[in-house]
């Protein structure tokens, strides 16, 4: 019996799963806002056709083209399943956990799995040139690698206050041939306007990256936008997560009674989880779905109302649960955790009662602790962000030792943690 469970590479689902058609009430549309030029109008300008029809689909399965099955293998796809039958007796719990292991991706992260398709459509449709924004860093070098791939130009821009400690991840997105600009850059009219107003150093932020890569691909017929998160196309795509989760969970003969991620904008979350959400709306399988957040951003407890995605509201409005698009958030280490608002797909699942979240304080000690009792035992060293669903999935491990319940519980491990030990030793205070 072996605790790693892998797919074949011919068992790579042939189709995304696509949860509009399945959403127990429609998902509410885009909008413009009352003011200012049309941004649903702009959106053909913005963003490939490839990826805008996804967006609005209600096609239940959506063909993956063949050449972005192959450059999945390539980049590693299936990826295994592990039952973490070591850590399960470090907590004596009679709980069965298992992890998705999207750490084994060659940017350390599940975001290459849209990162892909995207790239390749943008490539199929003759653009020669790509821009987009990055907090923590692992999108602009998912994006990276993807547009090398491909053979496409990119322009990263990258949030000035994360940009500035992790070296490394600069130099790998040059690496794959990217040009990276700390945000707010003087590229852009909204990044001079910044730097005007307040210092050189202003640290930036999400929303002010995102405008940033708008405005850029505005002015260039031959760029396109790609966004990493949030968007009902990037959900879709990253549903090749919990369509092989749950085929790699039949393989055992399991089934989780539990789902467990982080959530930021919702795309590794809603990746593993959108497929065991069907289940529960259309066949009424009794699973808990838990979010884990920081105290920080905890978004998915922000109003549900529409709101603009980016700081300088050139994005339509979209309806989510959220804490406000020009609201600024404490720095964490799980700096991917630091978004505004979730996903629509997710904050509609959440306002109709399906999600559950759990908030973690913005120390982060807990979290990483936790996190350092599964890396003694299962090996593996997780992103900043991917040690928020470790803790919740070990918190519902520890219930289910206090109730006695042999609970099954599936939750994903969104990144590898090679470019983050600065913040696990911080906040450890590793010697
Ligand atoms: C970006 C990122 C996240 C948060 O974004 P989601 O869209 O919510 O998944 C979580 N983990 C890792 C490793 C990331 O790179």
């Amino acid at each position: 019996m072996h605790d790693t469970i892998s797919l074949p590479p011919d068992e790579i689902p042939r189709s995304w799963y696509n949860i509009l058609p399945d959403l127990p009430s429609p998902l509410p549309p885009p909008m413009d806002p009352q003011e200012g030029p049309s941004r649903l109008g702009n959106l053909g300008n913005i963003f490939s056709k490839g990826v805008l029809m996804q967006e609005g689909s209600t096609e239940r399965y959506v063909r993956i083209p063949e050449e972005v099955r192959e450059l999945y293998i390539q980049s590693g796809r299936p990826r295994p399943l592990v039952r973490a039958r070591r850590l399960e007796k470090a907590l004596n719990t009679p709980a069965r956990l298992y992890y998705k292991s999207e750490f084994y991706s060659p940017t350390g992260s599940h975001k290459v799995n849209t990162a892909i398709p995207q790239a390749y459509y943008a490539k199929q449709e003759g653009y020669e040139r790509m821009a987009t924004e990055t907090g923590a860093g692992q999108w602009g070098t998912a994006l990276a690698y993807a547009c090398s791939l491909v053979g496409l130009d990119l322009t990263v821009y990258w949030v000035r206050a994360a940009s500035s400690w992790k070296a490394e991840r600069f130099r790998l997105m040059q690496l794959y041939g990217a040009d990276v600009h700390p945000s707010p850059s003087d590229r852009t009219e909204v990044g001079r306007g910044l730097l005007k107003e307040g210092d050189m150093d202003h640290p930036g932020g999400l929303g002010i990256a995102i405008s940033e890569a708008i405005e850029d691909v505005s002015n260039d017929p031959r760029a396109v936008y790609s966004l990493g998160s949030v968007l009902n196309h990037v959900l879709l795509h990253q549903t090749i997560i919990g369509l092989e989760a749950k085929k790699q969970m039949e393989m055992v003969d399991d089934y989780p009674d539990v789902v467990v991620s982080c959530l930021g904008g919702g795309s590794n979350f809603g990746g593993l989880a959108i497929p065991f959400f069907r289940d529960r709306i259309k066949e009424g399988r009794d699973i808990k779905f838990v979010a884990a957040q920081s105290e920080v951003a905890p978004n998915l407890n922000g109003e549900y109302r529409y709101d603009f995605g980016d700081y300088a509201e050139q994005t339509p409005l979209l309806k989510m649960c959220t804490l406000g698009h020009r609201e600024q958030f404490p720095p964490i280490k799980g700096d991917g955790l630091r978004y505004h608002a979730a996903a629509p797909i997710m904050s509609a699942l959440r306002a109709e009662g399906y999600l559950d979240t759990i908030i973690y304080p913005s120390d982060e000690e807990y979290v990483f602790q936790q996190t350092k009792k599964f890396v003694e035992t299962e090996g593996f060293l997780p992103a900043a962000e991917s040690a928020y669903s470790i803790a919740a999935a070990m918190d519902e491990a520890l219930a289910c030792k206090e109730s006695g319940e042999e609970k099954s519980i599936l939750f994903n491990i969104s990144g590898h943690g090679f470019m983050d030990m600065h913040g696990f030793a911080d906040v450890l205070k590793l010697g």
